[in-house]
This record gives structure tokens, C-alpha cells and sequence, in this order.
């Protein structure tokens, strides 16, 4: 006996995961193996070979690793297979998840150095340029495009030329970004972006994925200090054969193969950015006719999450979130000190129609 699981009862209305499709959720019903073809070949192979495509340019000087856990396991994987004994780290910080990886390299005994600024700051390309200019020893800079913290999106273009002109190998967390908002690793010579199986791709959780320049990801062998969490032999396993050392999460592998053809049928990364970004313009439009402002200038402003600030000294965001919750809407607290904030996130399988609805529910509930 088995007790059939009603149909989503609200929109998740966060940084992930988030709503996904019924196709996406359809296709966890079946089991795989991990040994046979028609997973390893025509699933995981296929993921790798689109997430390249995906990515850059020239795709063939890249290569994919998909790694077990959530995102956070794939930065970890990554800072500690790419930065060796011998190198030195940048890591530029606005948020959370740029502090995570200053936890990580701390951790991992990685020498670095950090360039940390408030959550409502950029970084400043000049000041970047003098850390480098002024510390031969840095080999690596890493930075979180958009920091889900906020809702930030870093000036990345500009951060990366900056780097490549002072010829530094660039590790970016794109988690929140990648498949929401256009970029070419090419282009922007990214060295390794770090992304997940459950965000603007819109798949669910239980897997990270770095895309990684392949002469770079070479260098990297017997860099890492953990046996699971080495990307570089990952890599040598999953390169030929698409299997994966040690189990590998099949459903929700097989899940991101349909959530990567329904990102197809929507017309690729730039209609979805689109889409992305209508879903923000209505939201903030409409809470700011409702009274509530958004903690950053709309200049910084990704098109991925917004954070807003609470209404009034009176404002219950508890009270908030449950009522919001009853209408069918997850809504998701704020994660800064310096202000009193909460977020609504606009990426998974969310459209106007569905904020519009929101913005009704949020001025019922003010
Ligand atoms: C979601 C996210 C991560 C990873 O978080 P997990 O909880 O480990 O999946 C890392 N960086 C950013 C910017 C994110 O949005």
C-alpha cells in the first residue's frame, strides 16, 4: 500500500528548490541502472554533452563533472581540486555564499585572501585590479555571480576581463545563475563554473555540476584532499563511460535530462531569461505599488530573487509567510543583518500569471 501524494498544494517562491514541471516530476517514477548504457550513454553523456554546448562557445576545450550532493558540495570539490599547495585564492565575498567559500578554504587549509564587502556592495573592479596588480602570488579568483543572499548580480563581464588580463584562473559559482541568464565561459575565459541540478535549470536536488575548461581540470590531478569530493577523478571515470564513482543519484539525473529538454522547448537560456525577467519586472512593480521597497537599487538587481524590505516597524513576516503560504505561494526569509528583509524568488516553472496572482494575495494579506 502506498498513499498517492497530492499535486503541489503552493508555487515555491524561492532560490531552490523550486517549482518544477509535472514532466520533470513525472520522470522520477522509473529506476535505472547505473551500469547500463541507456543510462550512462544516452542520460549522462547527453546531460554532459548539452551542459558544454550550454556553456560556451567553444565547447570542446570544456568538460563536465557532475558530482554528487548539493551545489555546495561541488564548490567545496572544486576549491579543493583546483587550488593547489602551491597557489594562492581571491575570493571576492557580498553574501553568503561568497563567506561559504571563505569558510570552505579555511577549511580545506587553502591559502587565500579575501576581498569581502557589505551585502549591499559591489565590488569594485579597481580595487580587484590592485589585489591582483599588488599580489604576484594569487593564481586563483573565485566569485558568486549572483549572490541568492540579496539577489545580487555581480558584475562578472568585467570582474572576469579584469582577471584574464592579469592572466588568473577564474572559478565562478554561477548556482543560481547558470540556465537563468546568458554567459559564454568562452567569451568570458571562465575557468570553472559551478553550478546545480536544482535551480534555473529547474530539475531537482541531488547533484552539482562544474563545467570546467579541460586544460585547466588536467592540471589538477592529486590537488584534492578528499576521496569523494575530488574532481579530478571523477572526472577520469565519468569522462569515457558516463558513470560515476560510487552511486549515482538516477532519478533526479534522469529528471535534469527533462528539465534540460523542456529548457529546449521554451527556447533555450535567453527565452528563459526572459521569462525570468518579466517575472521580476511584474513583482517588484506591483509590491512597490503595494508600499514594499527592494533592498537594492534595481541596477544590481538580478532577475533570480528580490529581497524586500519589511513594510513597517509593525511588519510580521511569520504572519506573512503563513498567510501567503494558505494562498499557495512559499515565500522565503531574508539572510542579511543589516536590514529587515524577505525574499521572493522568480525562477522554476513560475510565469506572470502566477505573480499577478501573488501580487492579489499579497495585497489581501498586508
Ligand atoms: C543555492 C546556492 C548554492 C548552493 O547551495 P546548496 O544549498 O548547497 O545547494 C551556492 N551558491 C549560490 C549562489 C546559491 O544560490
Amino acid at each position: 500500500m502506498y498513499e498517492t501524494i497530492p499535486d503541489n498544494p503552493y508555487l515555491l517562491l524561492t532560490p531552490g528548490p523550486l517549482s518544477t514541471s509535472k514532466g520533470v516530476r513525472n520522470a522520477l517514477l522509473r529506476d535505472w541502472c547505473t551500469w547500463d548504457a541507456d543510462y550512462n550513454t544516452d542520460i549522462v553523456q547527453n546531460i554532459r554533452h548539452r551542459l558544454v554546448e550550454m556553456a560556451a562557445s567553444r565547447p570542446h576545450d570544456y568538460t563536465v563533472v557532475m558530482m554528487q550532493g548539493s551545489g555546495s558540495f561541488s564548490i567545496e570539490a572544486t576549491l579543493g581540486s583546483v587550488v593547489g599547495i602551491d597557489d594562492k585564492l581571491l575570493i571576492i565575498t557580498n553574501g553568503a555564499y561568497g563567506t561559504r567559500m571563505v569558510e570552505m578554504a579555511e577549511i580545506l587549509d587553502i591559502n587565500h585572501v579575501v576581498y569581502e564587502l557589505s551585502e549591499t556592495q559591489a565590488p569594485e573592479l579597481l580595487h580587484i585590479a590592485d589585489l591582483l596588480d599588488q599580489d604576484e602570488d594569487i593564481t586563483h579568483v573565485a566569485i558568486v555571480h549572483c549572490e541568492t543572499t540579496t539577489g545580487m548580480l555581480n558584475p562578472l563581464e568585467r570582474i572576469a576581463r579584469e582577471v584574464k588580463a592579469q592572466d588568473r584562473i577564474l572559478i565562478v559559482d554561477a548556482m543560481s545563475s547558470f540556465g537563468g541568464i546568458p554567459l559564454d565561459m568562452y567569451e568570458l575565459g571562465i575557468d570553472f563554473l559551478v553550478s546545480s541540478s536544482n535551480k534555473c535549470i529547474q530539475g531537482v536536488p541531488g547533484f552539482g555540476f562544474v563545467i570546467a575548461k579541460r586544460s585547466e581540470l588536467l592540471r589538477c590531478e592529486g590537488n584534492a584532499h578528499s576521496l569523494c569530493l575530488d574532481l579530478f577523478d571523477q572526472w577520469q571515470t565519468m569522462k569515457g563511460s558516463g558513470k560515476w564513482r560510487y552511486t549515482s543519484p538516477t532519478h533526479c539525473v534522469r529528471a535534469f535530462y527533462q528539465a534540460l529538454s523542456e529548457l529546449d522547448d521554451e527556447g533555450g537560456i535567453e527565452a528563459r531569461h526572459s521569462r525570468y525577467c518579466n517575472n521580476q519586472r511584474i513583482l517588484v512593480e506591483g509590491m512597490d505599488d503595494l508600499g514594499y521597497k527592494t533592498l537594492l537599487p534595481r541596477h544590481y538587481q538580478s532577475p533570480i530573487i528580490t529581497s524586500f524590505l519589511y513594510l513597517d516597524d509593525d511588519f510580521d513576516f511569520s504572519d506573512f509567510y503563513h498567510a501567503a503560504k494558505k494562498r499557495g505561494f512559499v515565500l522565503y526569509p531574508g539572510k542579511i543583518s543589516q536590514a529587515d528583509t524577505f525574499r521572493i524568488g522568480t525562477i522554476g516553472d513560475v510565469y506572470p500569471a502566477d505573480i499577478e496572482r501573488l501580487l492579489d494575495v499579497v495585497d489581501e494579506i498586508s
